[in-house]
């Protein structure tokens, strides 16, 4: 396996290649010292981008990150993994964010009563119908085993669905 890391101060990002994937995993936030023409390009009919760990992003970042996502997603099918909250904020209010890459998993907000926030895993695969009629899957608290709500609006939160799943259509 080849690995290499590009580190822009408040952002790093590991690349590991094997014969048919590249996974691009980022960590921190996506800010004015972002830049994307120093990513390494790498051409395979797998590019994964690995976000669980992508805080924020800014108005200098976010315009570096479509530039990337525009190019990256012309090497190959281009798919968004863990997203954290953040990104799927982001892709929420520029679609572009996305570009032509699909999500694949995302972490979503929920709470409990008992007071318990949590960010919960979600694969798309196993609940897309839910998620097309903007509806959250139900999780249950692992503090007290009620029912967690939802911490976002649902109509809000799950607006990229249509536009960016998988065989959504
Ligand atoms: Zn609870």
């Amino acid at each position: 396996m080849l690995t290499s890391t590009v580190d822009f101060g408040n952002l790093t990002i590991d690349i590991q290649q094997t014969a048919n994937e590249v996974v691009y995993k980022f960590v921190g936030e996506v800010d004015e010292h972002f830049r994307q023409k120093d990513v390494p390009r790498v051409k395979k009919a797998n590019i994964t981008f690995v976000l669980e760990d992508i805080a924020t992003f800014n108005s200098c970042g976010i315009r570096e990150w479509i530039y990337l996502v525009r190019d990256i997603s012309e090497l190959g099918a281009l798919k968004f993994t863990k997203c954290s909250v953040a990104m799927i904020d982001q892709i929420n209010m520029v679609p572009d964010s996305l570009g032509k890459g699909t999500v694949d998993s995302f972490f979503a907000p929920y709470y409990c009563n008992c007071g318990g926030e949590v960010n919960r895993l979600i694969n798309v695969g196993d609940c897309l119908p839910l998620l097309l009629r903007k509806n959250a899957p139900e999780f249950k608290c692992e503090e007290c085993g009620h029912k967690l709500e939802f911490d976002a609006l649902e109509e809000s939160y799950f607006l990229f669905a249509e536009a960016a799943l998988p065989e959504a259509s």
